[in-house]
């Protein structure tokens, strides 16, 4: 499969994580860092309060995860800002940095930040403003995915116009 489109979020941390985890570190007085807002919760026992707050629907593609059992068994309480970008002195489990999340979502968005140029820098500058590009970049690689996918599958596909020109006229 052809490689996922990297445009102004991250995959790669190698060389950004300690700039990244210098960025997201707790500061006194900011109260712009939502991601330290909220009471610290327990992601194993608090998960249903999360759930509730967003009443059952992925935050990033909105659908509902009470639609079915399946459905709501592989739902993931998701940190937005990734634990791994925390250092040991900040916790990851403050209640505005945890969202339910679908399967799906949570296996794209594993790991993508968003950037931390200046001119993407608005983008953190609110919860709702983060989510809101998350949202768009995950729709982006799923319909990136479904793209590829589908040349992936064309391509392993033999059709009988490849070999019989009389066919040619059905095709473009
Ligand atoms: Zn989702």
């Amino acid at each position: 499969m052809p490689a996922l489109p990297v445009r102004e979020f991250n995959i790669q941390f190698n060389a950004t994580s300690k700039v990244l985890q210098k960025f997201v570190a707790k500061k006194a007085n900011n109260n712009t860092q939502w991601w330290h807002t909220g009471p610290i919760m327990c992601p194993q026992e608090d998960w249903l309060f999360i759930f509730k707050s967003l009443n059952y629907h992925c935050v990033y593609c909105l659908k509902a995860l009470d639609s079915s059992t399946e459905e709501l068994i592989t739902a993931k309480l998701d940190h937005i800002i990734p634990p791994m970008h925390f250092t040991q002195d900040d916790s990851p489990d403050h209640e505005q940095n945890l969202v339910p999340c679908c399967c799906l979502c949570a296996a794209i968005k594993q790991g993508i930040t968003i950037d931390i140029r200046s001119d993407r820098l608005h983008l953190w500058s609110t919860r709702k403003a983060y989510l809101a590009r998350l949202r768009e970049i995950i729709k982006e690689i799923k319909d990136q995915v479904k793209v590829d996918t589908m040349q992936y599958v064309d391509a392993s596909i033999h059709y009988p116009w490849d070999d019989s020109p009389e066919y040619a006229d059905f095709v473009d």
